[in-house]
């Protein structure tokens, strides 16, 4: 791919949050831009970078190590977020989520000048996690085109894009919020309240991810394009109506070509092996239970899932972080559970998500909806049972559960209670025929999208050939 005047090859510097939800998709992406003829300099932090190291330890100091022996030029950068390298960003989550507010821009700016000074060929875009607060201020300032990656639903950049119209008609960011449907968002034809996500519903709008999400959407006006990790047939309207304010190509699912495995390590903590295990249960007969990476659960609710789970008399995989609670109580599991569970269950710190979903003995999902999460579980044909608990996570079961049936709803508002877990997971468990029926056809969207001729590659393609020009345009003009 000679792709612009001086005959070079586009040479992309891609930083992405520093949280696992937004690594996984981006170091994809970056592959895939790599194997598309790109030159790509991948930038993680110090701390994801160090987390992947020791949850993996041959992976060494670059994680592209084994990648690059395919041909692909892919280089490897880390960069400092601010804090130090083992400081607990779980337990400190704003104090963290400050630092990229208010730091992290100056050690980004310090990294791409380097870059700028001594790379061969010369950097000529900037794809950043559109999260961030600085890209396009920094790109311009280094003459760079910026691509601005959404790496979350189509319907969740919307109603974040839109939040100004939220505000103007009294359903966010006011004392006495309004809690009708809400109608009048371009191209979402209409949403309940609480479907919106977690900082849209809350009282106080001044929190310090407050500030980050409206800057980083400001900021994200300055974007030359947007790309986002959805698929044109699931979200065709909500898209259409983005494509009228911006370039918005939508490119989705992004997973590793390999599914199950992947070249470059990116788990945060050690993957368990769960196949040997569940090699020896039935098709279709265990429970995956797994809350991502992010969002912390309340002690008491930990309690009623985990005697919901035997109360259903199922199998299950249960994925307990040591933070799932708070990195100050590592073993949240009620006394006596392991115990009563015997050989029913199997409990991991951390597992390779994907090789469980695609393991025939799994036979539903109860997960916290992230959207990494609700893309592999639609892959997998796995039903969900939904059970958000954060951010966009509301609006994603939204989306799986009222619009596409691929899921059934768990949380009601006075909170679960152990019965209720236990109905809830043996009617996902036994039959579930409207579930398993609409999930087959919205993977086949999924598959289709993906393939040669599919909406995601056709756009992909699209996006690559107007990124050239727009590089092509810039360097003409400089
Ligand atoms: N994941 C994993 N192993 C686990 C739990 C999660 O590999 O034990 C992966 C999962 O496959 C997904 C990502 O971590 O790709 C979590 O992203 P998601 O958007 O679902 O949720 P978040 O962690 O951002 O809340």
């Amino acid at each position: 791919m000679l792709a612009h005047g001086t005959g070079q090859k586009p040479h992309a510097i891609f930083i992405p949050y520093p949280l696992q939800g937004h690594v996984i998709p981006s170091v994809n992406l970056a592959l895939k831009l790599a194997s598309k003829g790109f030159i790509v300099t991948f930038v993680n932090t110090q701390s994801i970078h160090h987390k992947i190291s020791k949850a993996q330890p041959g992976s060494g100091g670059d994680i592209f190590a084994d990648a690059r022996k395919s041909g692909i030029d892919i280089r490897y950068e880390t960069v400092c977020d601010g804090l130090p390298i083992d400081f607990d960003r779980s337990l400190n989550h704003d104090q963290f989520m400050a630092s990229l507010l208010h730091v992290f821009s100056a050690h980004v700016e310090e990294l791409i000048r380097r870059i700028v000074q001594q790379a061969s060929p010369p950097l000529t875009c900037l794809i950043a996690d559109t999260f961030f607060v600085w890209p396009s201020i920094l790109a311009k300032k280094f003459g760079l085109v910026y691509v601005s990656f959404w790496t979350e639903a189509a319907l969740v950049y919307a109603l974040y894009y839109h939040v100004d119209l939220l505000r103007l008609n009294g359903h966010f960011g006011c004392i006495d919020k309004r809690e009708d449907t809400i109608d009048y968002i371009p191209g979402v034809s209409s949403l309940e309240p609480t479907d919106l996500m977690s900082y849209l519903q809350d009282t106080d709008t001044s929190t310090v991810v407050h500030q980050l999400i409206f800057k980083a959407f400001q900021d994200d006006k300055g974007a030359d394009f947007v790309i986002c990790n959805t698929i044109q047939e699931l979200e065709p309207e909500t898209i259409s109506a983005l494509q009228l304010e911006k370039p918005f190509f939508a490119i989705g699912p992004i997973f590793s070509s390999g599914f199950t495995k992947s070249m470059v390590a990116t788990s945060l903590w050690a993957e368990s092996d769960c196949a040997q295990w569940l090699d020896t249960k039935p098709h279709e007969s265990v429970l995956y239970v797994s809350f991502g990476s992010y969002a912390h659960i309340g002690k008491q609710e930990i309690e009623e899932i985990a005697h919901g789970i035997l109360l259903s008399g199922v199998y299950f995989v249960w994925v307990v972080r040591p933070d799932i609670v708070s990195s100050e109580d590592t073993d949240p599991l009620p006394e006596g559970f392991r115990e009563e569970m015997g050989n029913r269950g199997l409990i991991v710190p951390w597992c390779n998500q994907n090789s469980v979903l695609k393991h025939p003995a799994i036979g539903g999902f109860l997960t916290h909806c992230g959207w990494n999460s609700t893309l592999e579980s639609i892959w997998c044909e796995v039903p969900m049972l939904c059970f958000p608990l954060l951010t966009d996570q509301f609006t994603n079961r939204k989306l799986a559960v009222d619009d596409w049936r691929v899921g059934l709803n768990f949380k009601s508002k006075l909170g679960i209670n152990q019965k209720e877990v236990a109905d809830k997971i043996k009617t996902l468990m036994n039959g579930n025929a409207e579930c398993r029926k609409e999930i087959k056809n919205v993977k086949k969207a999924l598959e289709n999208a993906s393939g040669p001729d599919g909406s995601s590659e056709k756009n992909f393609d699209q996006f690559i050939k107007d990124l050239t020009l727009r590089i092509q345009k810039k360097e003409l003009s400089t």
